[in-house]
C-alpha cells in the first residue's frame, strides 16, 4: 500500500518516470495484478496534492517529448478536467449525495449486501472486491470493468458503487470517481455506456479472468435533466488576507510550498500554520480504515512539511469541525484563515460550514486556487474532447 508522505510520492515519481512515455501509451490498459509496473500508482499523492500535476507532467516531460508522453499527460488532464466540470455542474454532485444517502437509509436493493462482500459469484467481481478493500486501489481498466458489470450484470444503482468505491480507493475522488461512473452508465456523455465484456476482460488481464453471464447489450440509464452550467469565480484569491493571517491545509491540497511560491504576496503573512482533514466526510457510512490511515499519515507529513514564518510546524487538528478550526484561529489571534481552494465535494461543503464560524469572530475565510486549475477548468465546460484539443497550449502555458 503506498506509503503516505511527500517523499514516497516523489520516489514512486522518480521511478515512474522512465516508463511515462511509449511504454506506457502502449501497455498502460493491461491489468497483470497488484505488481503492476506499467501505469503510475500515483493517483493517491496527486489527489491529496502530496504531489502536484504540475511537478508531475514537468517531471515526466524533462525525459519525454509531449508528443511521446502524450498519454499519460493526458491521463493526467483526465484529473483535471473532470474537477473542472464538475465546478461548473456542482447540481451533479448534489443530486449525488442526496440519493447516496436515500438509498443507503432505505431498504437496500437485492444483490447489494453480496456485491459489497465479494459473494457475486462472477469471479473477476469478487477479485476486484477483496483487492479495493485490501489496498485501496483498483486499476483504471478494472474500475471501467467493475462499475459497467455493478450497473449492467447486477442491475445495481451506479450511486452506490461510486460510495463503495469513494469508501474504499486511496484516491477517492469526488470529481474523478462520480463523473467517470456517470460516464460508464451513460449519464454523463449521454446514451454513451460502456460495456464490459469477457473477451476484453480475459485479453487485458491475460487471461486471469474471464467471467461468464456478463450483460451483452446495454440500454444507457435516464435522469431529470441538470439546471445549465455555473459560471467560475473568475478571481484566484477570494477574500482580503489582513496582518494576522494563518494557513489551513487540508485533504485536497497538502503541499503548502508550492502553493504559496505562486502567491508571494502571501509568504510573509502566514504567522501560523495548521492541518485538518476528516476523510468520513466522504459517505454517510464512513470510510475505511486504509482510507482513515492514508489520509492521517498524509496530514501529520504535511504537518512536518509546513512551517509557519517564525519556522513552527504546522498543527495537526484534532478534527476539522468548524469549532476546532475557529478555536485555533481564535488561539493565534488570526484575522484570516487561508485555505487552498476545495473543488466541489466535501470539503467544499465543509469550508462553507467554517466560514460564517469564523465570521463571527471576526476572522475571514481566504481561498487561494491554484494557477493549474485557474487556467484549465474554464475550458472544461464541455466534453473532454474539446479540452484534449487544449492540453498542448495548456502545458506550454502551465
Ligand atoms: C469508475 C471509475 C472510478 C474512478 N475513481 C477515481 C477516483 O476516485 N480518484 C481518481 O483519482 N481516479 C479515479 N478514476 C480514474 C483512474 O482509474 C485512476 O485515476 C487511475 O486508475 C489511478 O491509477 P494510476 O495513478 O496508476 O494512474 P495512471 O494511469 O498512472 O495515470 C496518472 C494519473 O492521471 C490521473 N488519471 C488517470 N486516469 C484518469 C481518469 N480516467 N480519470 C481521472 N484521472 C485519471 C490520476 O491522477 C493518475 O494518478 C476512476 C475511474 C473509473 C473508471
Amino acid at each position: 500500500m503506498s506509503i503516505p508522505t511527500r517523499a514516497a510520492g516523489l520516489d514512486a515519481l522518480d521511478d515512474f518516470v522512465p516508463r511515462a512515455g511509449r511504454a506506457y501509451a502502449r501497455d498502460r490498459n493491461l491489468d497483470l495484478g497488484p505488481s503492476r509496473g506499467n501505469v503510475s500508482g500515483l493517483s493517491p499523492y496527486l489527489r491529496h496534492r502530496l504531489l502536484t500535476e504540475q511537478e508531475v507532467v514537468a517531471a515526466v516531460l524533462e525525459d519525454h517529448t509531449l508528443g511521446a508522453a502524450e498519454k499519460f499527460v493526458q491521463e493526467v488532464f483526465w484529473r483535471t478536467y473532470w474537477k473542472g466540470w464538475l465546478e461548473q455542474n456542482p447540481e451533479v454532485w448534489r443530486r449525488y449525495r442526496l440519493e447516496v444517502r436515500d438509498l443507503l437509509a432505505g431498504e437496500l436493493p437485492d444483490g447489494y449486501e453480496d456485491a459489497v462482500a465479494g459473494r457475486t459469484c462472477i469471479d473477476a467481481m469478487d477479485a476486484w472486491v477483496r483487492e479495493l478493500v485490501d489496498t485501496g486501489y483498483l486499476h483504471n481498466h478494472t474500475r471501467m470493468w467493475f462499475a459497467s458489470i455493478w450497473v449492467f450484470t447486477l442491475g445495481l444503482p451506479w450511486q452506490l458503487g461510486a460510495d463503495f468505491f469513494y469508501r474504499h480507493l486511496l484516491d477517492g475522488d469526488a470529481a474523478s470517481n462520480t463523473l467517470s461512473w456517470r460516464w460508464v452508465a451513460g449519464l454523463q456523455a449521454r446514451g454513451k455506456t460502456y460495456l464490459a465484456t469477457a473477451s476484453n476482460i480475459s485479453r487485458f488481464t491475460e487471461g486471469r479472468f474471464s467471467p461468464s453471464g456478463l450483460a451483452t447489450t446495454v440500454r444507457a440509464l435516464d435522469e431529470e435533466p441538470f439546471p445549465s452550467r455555473t459560471p467560475l469565480e473568475p478571481d484566484d484569491v477570494v477574500g482580503t488576507v489582513g496582518d494576522r493571517a494563518g494557513l489551513l491545509l487540508h485533504e485536497e491540497d497538502l503541499e503548502a510550498r508550492s502553493l504559496l511560491a505562486e502567491r508571494p504576496d502571501l509568504v510573509g503573512e502566514v504567522v501560523a500554520a495548521a492541518v485538518a482533514a476528516d476523510p468520513g466526510e466522504r459517505s454517510p457510512v464512513g470510510v475505511s480504515d486504509a482510507v482513515v490511515a492514508f489520509t492521517s499519515g498524509a496530514l501529520a507529513d504535511a504537518a512536518e512539511r509546513t512551517r509557519d514564518a517564525s519556522g513552527r510546524a504546522a498543527q495537526v487538528l484534532a478534527d476539522a469541525d468548524p469549532g476546532s478550526v475557529v478555536t485555533w484561529a481564535r488561539s493565534e489571534g488570526l484575522d484570516a484563515v487561508v485555505v487552498p481552494y476545495a473543488p466541489v465535494g466535501p470539503v467544499h461543503e465543509r469550508l462553507e460550514a467554517l466560514r460564517p464560524a469564523l465570521a463571527s469572530e471576526g476572522i475571514a475565510l481566504v481561498t487561494v486556487r491554484r494557477r493549474w486549475d485557474g487556467v484549465a477548468w474554464p475550458h472544461a465546460s464541455r466534453g473532454f474532447f474539446p479540452f484534449r484539443e487544449k492540453i498542448p497550449g495548456l502545458v506550454r502555458e502551465l
